[in-house]
């Protein structure tokens, strides 16, 4: 069974102090190294610095010199510079998911391990598996072990933006309608649900949501159960040693977003926002499946119909034609691609099972308006226009969103039982929740 990097997560008011402590206890005699940005650097960097400084511990900053910047591989390389001009330095990441993720891929590639200190709760990426750096025009999820040590102080997270811990709001809700693409790709057999880690973040899951106004007016307490929720979602994806846990379709609409360089009123939208979008979509394209009766697909005919791979490859270069990453939907869906026979039991086995497995389903994913009357209270977008997307864009990327990913979606059971075009159109026909004829 895998297990967690994490040996140290400690979450509470005024903790900054305990930084040199558990340093200490977890690099004995190594030197630290502090990344922070402008920013960062005043909400905890500089103390965290001078407090490493009375505990005599031989301490460096590395401020990253731009005002904004994203999680891009030249980031990467700048970092691996800074630590190959100091062997043996510990990085300390005083930032949110962009600088934690630098910290977390550059530890890696020189075979170390660093200590986070959160300054929002953004995202999940702090104790997760992987670091998701957009590189050669894509986002990419690379391989590398999560810290080792988290020390949270939940007076600087409760401080952040609101926009940032509305944003974190997101990001954990969308943990919602993925849990439901889990399902369905546990039913398929291509990625069982790892139980510890399905449970160690499902289990409080609506509990850890359960405050959005709270969140919203900044309440400590709300923001630490917050931030906890994307720390246990953080462990989920150790615990399983992927994302499964924690994304699918709801986070890829973000993906193709960051891919074109999405930007609103002339600023790029956080990671959060865009997957409060995303979250929303697969809560619609949910409410709207499981309106159809599965016993009755006919799956002679849905064998009969489906497509050879060289059909499947053809359509995927032609939906990603002209995209920065025009081989993306081909690569993936070669990857994922599965024969007829294989198909024939995967429907003949959501025949058998649908009554049962539609209320399971029911039972995991909030319907969207649930979900929206929640994202409005904890102040995230609740209509693609919040983040400068049109319904129609949305509707657009649908086929992109099927195929970018190797893993088993909703939309690919969808296609399976020859619903998709139907199920997708009336999300955005009149009175579906992108209702296209009200915008
Ligand atoms: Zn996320």
């Amino acid at each position: 069974m895998a297990k967690i990097d994490t040996s140290v997560f400690e979450l509470g008011r005024g903790n900054l102090v305990k930084v040199p402590e558990v340093f200490k206890s977890v690099f004995p005699g190594c030197r630290a190294l502090i990344v922070a940005d402008a920013n960062t650097w005043k909400a905890a960097g500089e103390e965290v610095s001078m407090h490493m400084h009375d505990s005599g511990i031989d301490t460096d900053v590395f401020l990253i010199p731009d005002k904004e910047f994203h999680a891009e591989w030249k980031y990467i390389e700048m970092m691996d510079a800074e630590l190959d001009k100091r062997p043996g330095a510990i990085l300390v990441s005083a930032g949110s998911g962009t600088i934690n993720d630098i910290c977390k891929l550059c530890s890696h590639h020189h075979s170390q391990s660093y200590l986070t200190v959160p300054t929002a709760a953004s995202v999940d990426g702090y104790t997760s598996f992987g670091a998701s750096i957009t590189k050669d025009n894509s986002k990419q999820t690379f391989d590398c072990p999560a810290p080792v040590a988290v020390v949270a102080d939940v007076d600087v997270i409760a401080a952040a933006p609101k926009e940032m811990t509305a944003a974190g709001y997101a990001d954990l809700a969308a943990k919602i309608p993925a849990g439901g693409e889990w399902m369905i790709s546990d039913l398929f057999g291509t990625e069982p649900i790892v139980q510890d880690a399905w449970h160690i973040l499902q289990d409080d899951l609506e509990k850890f949501l359960s405050r959005p106004e709270a969140v919203a007016a900044g309440d400590p307490d709300a923001i630490g159960d917050l931030f906890k929720g994307l720390v246990l979602s953080g462990f989920a994806m150790q615990l399983a040693q992927s994302s499964r846990p924690a994304s699918c379709c709801d986070h890829l609409f973000s993906h193709l977003l960051d891919m074109t360089h999405h930007t609103f009123n002339g600023k790029s939208q956080s990671h959060g926002f865009q997957v409060a979008i995303g979250t929303l979509t697969m809560c619609a394209v949910f409410d709207e499946f499981l309106k159809y009766d599965l016993t009755k697909i006919d799956v002679d005919e849905c064998v009969a119909a489906w497509p050879s791979l060289e059909s499947e490859q053809q359509r995927a270069l032609e939906i990603f034609e002209g995209f920065p990453a025009p081989k993306l939907g081909w690569e993936n869906l070669t990857k994922k691609y599965e024969p007829a026979e294989k198909v024939r039991k995967e429907l003949e086995d959501i025949k058998a099972c649908w009554p049962v497995l539609k209320e399971k389903l029911r039972a995991q994913v909030w319907t969207f308006d649930r979900m929206q009357a929640m994202f409005k209270a904890a102040g995230a977008p609740y209509d693609p226009s919040m983040i400068g997307v049109t319904r129609q864009q949305i509707k657009d990327m649908f086929p992109r969103v099927q195929i970018m990913r190797w893993r088993i979606n909703l939309l690919d059971l969808a296609k399976r039982a020859r619903i998709y075009d139907s199920l997708v159109d009336s999300v955005f026909a009149p009175g579906g929740a992108w209702d296209l004829s009200t915008r």
